[in-house]
């Protein structure tokens, strides 16, 4: 398939992204959860990053709303301060993400982003649906909810 993106997009995020993507439909399809294979598959992409990732499913504080069964956005709400995360587009509203991911393009992903798609993934979000698509007010209001 033809496509406009530049490289330097295809290439980083969408790969390891897709990566991610394809572990998780094994997670949904498999039915039992996370299994150590899932793990092992996990490790290898997220390294050091795994264990935060797990800790923050393991917390039951991701929620996956679902607009109009159309579109869909994740929140996870801690103690100080409540992030949110796109279901198609890479995107979080952390200072992590701001300063590794856009700052810095060190990074491809937060914690947050790859923990919500797991835990899509192994139904471990709390499921809630809203007449409203969230506002680019709340995406800005950043951390200090
Ligand atoms: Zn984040």
């Amino acid at each position: 398939m033809q496509s406009d993106l530049p490289e330097r997009v295809l290439g980083g995020p969408f790969t390891y992204f897709n990566l991610l993507k394809t572990i998780c439909s094994e997670i949904s399809r498999t039915q039992d959860g996370i299994s150590d294979h899932h793990i092992s598959a996990l490790y290898q992409i997220f390294g050091r990053a795994l264990p935060k990732v797990l800790d923050l499913i393991d917390k039951g504080e991701i929620e996956y709303i679902t607009v109009e069964s159309t579109r869909s956005y994740f929140i996870i709400r801690r103690p100080k301060a409540t992030y949110y995360v796109y279901s198609t587009v890479l995107f979080c509203n952390c200072p992590y993400f701001q300063f590794n991911v856009i700052r810095k393009k060190k990074n491809l992903m937060c914690k947050h982003i790859i923990a919500c798609h797991i835990a899509l993934a192994a139904k471990k979000c709390k499921f809630h649906s809203s007449p409203e698509y969230m506002s680019p007010d709340v995406l800005s209001s950043g951390d200090a909810v």
